[in-house]
């Protein structure tokens, strides 16, 4: 099989799909794999590392979306990239359909097939190819929020962690899940007061047994909310209902009620954010002022650590990217459920229940 792998043209996004050890083992096994020429300088990775695995480097991005059988790639793609697709290709990547209307249109019209990285789903029923982005996501939310909250960055001037004498920040993360648990400790871990909301108390139960003291789960309902975003100083988004739109938990009218210059970190953008005053930011431009309040929006936050991202992710996917280019990802998910939950659309048919739901398409 022939597999390509475009560079990412997302406005800050520094990952890439393919680490030279998964060209090596693609090669071993008889495959052809196309690289963009720069395609991993963004995580330190050089043509020659992945020409000395086998790969072919190629300057011209739409040679490798016309050859390629199966397309690894890391966002989803971008309007310029639509009109490349080809029927009855493969593309393997982030779609975040449901937040999307015009990508799910486009890919629906292309005939392919799209296999998406964040509802497909291990043995154990976990979302595999989703969780270490999650985990640098959460994780950098914090390092991220922190910054915000600092004054010249338009926050209230507040440090996470206090000092001897002064009281640390209020940290509200909204959905205890990967995002959020990994938010909670290092937000616990700087010393400040944090409370995890969810509406699972399984998870709460967890969370609360592993935890440390500065960390209080609260089950997640309307007025535990109002209450929780009223006291931080740093709110998290991170909830998920998979392949849906997030859930908005926190209002317009809610802001007022915050302390000015507090800071909200919709890590949830990417399905829509959880917040009714986010709207996507990047990188470049990732913060706007509401009420007072400093939203914090980025898309593709893990784009910005891309060499961190781009082996926790590549970690992920190369398994499978392995079993589909030996197989064929038909007879792959034929065999395996959860590699069938990450088919969101097949030749012009939407194949994800929440997708179809979002944009009332037949099913
Ligand atoms: P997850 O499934 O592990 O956790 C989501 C949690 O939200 C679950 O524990 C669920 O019970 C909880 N939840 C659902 N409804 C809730 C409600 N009403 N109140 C409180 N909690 C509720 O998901 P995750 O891996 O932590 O991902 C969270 C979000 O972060 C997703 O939208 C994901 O796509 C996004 N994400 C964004 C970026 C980015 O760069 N912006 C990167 C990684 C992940």
């Amino acid at each position: 099989m022939i597999v390509g792998v475009p560079k990412e043209i997302k406005a800050d996004e520094y990952r890439v799909a393919m680490l030279p050890v998964g060209v090596e083992e693609l090669t071993g096994a008889g495959h052809s794999v196309l690289i963009e020429a720069g395609a991993g300088l963004g995580s330190g990775i050089a043509d020659a590392q992945y020409e000395s695995a086998g790969a072919s480097i190629v300057r011209a991005p739409a040679e490798i979306w016309s050859k390629a059988e199966l397309i690894v790639k890391v966002k989803e793609p971008l309007p310029t990239e639509w009109p490349h697709i080809r029927p009855g290709q493969v593309l393997f990547t982030y779609f975040h359909f449901a937040a999307d209307e015009a990508l799910t249109r486009a890919v629906l019209a292309s005939d392919a097939t799209a296999i998406a990285y964040e509802t497909l789903r291990d043995a154990r029923g976990g979302l595999p190819l989703l969780t270490p982005m999650s985990e640098v996501a959460g994780r950098m939310s914090i390092q991220e929020g922190a910054k915000f909250l600092e004054r010249p960055q338009e926050g209230r001037g507040i440090l996470l962690s206090g000092v001897p004498g002064v009281a640390p920040a209020d940290v509200a993360v909204l959905g205890g899940g990967v995002v959020g648990s990994n938010a909670a400790k290092v937000a616990a871990g700087m010393g400040a007061n944090v409370t995890i909301l969810d509406v699972n108390l399984d998870r709460l139960r967890y969370l609360d047994d592993i935890s440390p003291p500065n960390v209080t789960t609260l089950y997640s309902d309307r007025h535990t909310i109002r209450e929780a975003i009223e006291r931080a100083d740093l709110v998290i988004g991170a909830v998920l209902i998979i392949g849906a739109r997030a859930p908005r938990l926190v209002r317009r009218d809610d802001l007022r009620r915050m302390k000015p210059g507090a800071v909200i970190v919709d890590v949830a953008i990417d399905q829509g954010g959880c917040v009714e005053t986010s709207r996507p930011t990047t990188h470049h431009s990732p913060t706007y002022v509401i009420d007072g309040i400093v939203h914090y929006c980025v898309t593709n936050m893990p784009g910005a650590v891309g060499r961190t991202s781009t082996y926790a992710l590549c970690n992920v996917t190369l398994p499978y990217v392995l079993q589909f280019a030996e197989h064929g990802w038909r007879s792959v998910a034929s065999r395996d459920p959860g590699v069938a939950e990450g088919v969101n659309i097949d030749q012009g048919r939407v194949t994800n229940r929440a997708v179809a739901r979002t944009f009332d398409l037949p099913y």
